[in-house]
């Protein structure tokens, strides 16, 4: 794609960046095939090569940007299944990074979207902070029926939005995890040593998870550390366009792991949530320009794995072999098309014991996306009862899948039990039976 930067505006590492990306699209259309908005809306705005053209058009100008140029970037669910898709390696996600920088920065939304942002902002990266709101959005629950309905390719309005919000609360909430600065030892001799990230919403919603971690890792010999001071990763305020709030983080996050590598040593940094794992793989980019954190910022990248990649290196001792429960495998986007991990979790586990079924469709988003089924509620659901609507075609016991995301998205929609990935290879490896599985399967 030809593009039109003025050499003061290439002077701009993030422009040149952009620049480079622009000209590696050749405007095939491969990628609208792939796309969940352009596959449910029709749009060529709403797909990624009509993305692309808004982004460049924005960029050049370099005024700030309509209403309308925000509507369509704003439906875009950063799925990046357009990056799997496309032939020329476009890198749409640093593209679209830096389209909701700017339109953070350059646009003027509404008061009402602009206080939910807020506070979504505030609240999802502080677990404690989130918890509470859980609990007051439980006992507001009751007042989602008195809000307006999901209105299918309408703008979302803040009561809907609300409503959206109230529905993903949960009805009660467990215990909450093991603190930052617990260490778990390794039974037996110790063959590696791994920070796992704590998460921030998925700590509160389902620490049970990140236990079926500690669990299987210890029990193969892996000491398991929860580092001291660690925050949330970045992922929700990098997607609402806030960058000094998700590099404040990043940077926070590389100066404890570091620490933590220098004093006891880090074979690895484990990610059970592959949203944030997307992100922290990122951190190298996202910091590339940081004199000081830049180096550390890529070594940390580097560290950086999802679970499935790190227990990929283990013969792990299946106690389960029956192979009689059936598993559809949710491949979340940011595993398949942001990490580009599709097989090893679906092998981990029928090496495990179970039966492992692929879902139809599966390279389309549930609409789950961060905080996307919150501010885009009528395009979330449609995708989210599109992707149920496929799960069942493959007749599971369960649903497993590697992001709490997608997990709470796709529960809220199905009384088929969902479980990550982690929790079937602890069960499967000597661990508990997951809370949400019946009676009838062992
Ligand atoms: S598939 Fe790639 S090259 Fe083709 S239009 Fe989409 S982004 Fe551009
Ligand atoms: S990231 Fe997903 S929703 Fe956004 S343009 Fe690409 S395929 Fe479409």
């Amino acid at each position: 794609m030809k593009t039109e930067f003025s050499l003061t505006q290439l002077a701009d590492p993030d422009i040149a960046e952009a620049d480079k990306i622009l000209r590696a699209c050749v405007h095939c259309g491969f990628c609208t095939a792939t796309c969940p908005t352009y596959v449910l809306l029709g749009d060529e705005l709403d797909s990624p090569r009509g993305r692309i053209y808004l982004i460049k058009e924005m960029l050049e100008k370099d005024k700030p940007p309509t209403a309308e140029v925000v509507k369509h970037i704003d439906r875009c669910l950063s799925c990046l299944a357009c990056m799997t898709t496309c032939p020329s390696g476009v890198h749409y996600m640093h593209l679209v990074d830096q389209a909701r920088v700017r339109i953070e920065r350059d646009y003027s939304r509404p008061l009402a979207e602009r206080a939910l942002r807020a506070v979504l902002a505030l609240v999802l990266p502080r677990p404690r902070l989130f918890r509470a709101s859980m609990v007051m959005a439980r006992y507001a629950q009751p007042l989602a029926a008195l809000l307006p309905a999901s209105k299918a390719a309408a703008t979302p309005g803040l009561l809907r939005r609300i409503k959206a919000m109230l529905a993903l609360a949960p009805k009660g909430l467990p215990a909450p995890g093991p603190a930052g600065g617990s260490v778990f030892p390794a039974a037996g001799e110790r063959r590696g040593r791994v920070a796992l990230l704590q998460g921030c919403a998925q700590q509160v919603l389902a620490p049970r998870i990140n236990q079926a971690a500690i669990n299987l890792l210890t029990r193969h010999g892996v000491e398991v550390v929860l580092v001291r001071d660690e925050q949330c990763c970045g992922a929700l305020t990098h997607h609402l366009g806030r960058d000094g709030d998700a590099l404040a983080r990043a940077r926070a996050n590389i100066t404890v792991w570091q620490k933590e590598a220098a004093q006891g040593g880090l074979d690895a940094i484990l990610i059970t949530t592959s949203g944030c794992g997307t992100v922290i793989k990122d951190y190298g980019f996202m910091l590339r320009e940081d004199r000081d954190f830049a180096g550390p910022a890529a070594q940390i990248s580097a560290l950086a794995k999802d679970i499935t990649e790190y227990l990929a290196g283990f013969a792990l001792t299946p106690s389960r072999q029956k192979g009689d429960v059936t598993v559809a495998y949710h491949s979340a986007c940011s595993l398949q098309h942001g990490q580009k991990i599709t097989g090893l979790p679906k092998e981990l586990l029928s090496k495990n014991g179970f039966v492992v079924k692929d879902v139809p469709e599966s390279h389309l988003c549930c609409g789950s996306a961060g905080t996307y089924n919150i501010l885009q509620p009528d395009i979330a659901s449609r995708l989210r009862d599109r992707k149920i609507a496929s799960i069942a075609t493959v007749k599971p016991d369960m649903i497993a899948a590697g992001n709490i995301g997608c997990m709470v998205q796709i529960a809220g929609g199905t009384s088929v039990p969902v479980v990550h990935t982690i929790e079937l290879l602890d069960w499967a490896t000597g661990g508990p039976k997951p809370g949400s599985i019946g009676q009838g399967l062992n």
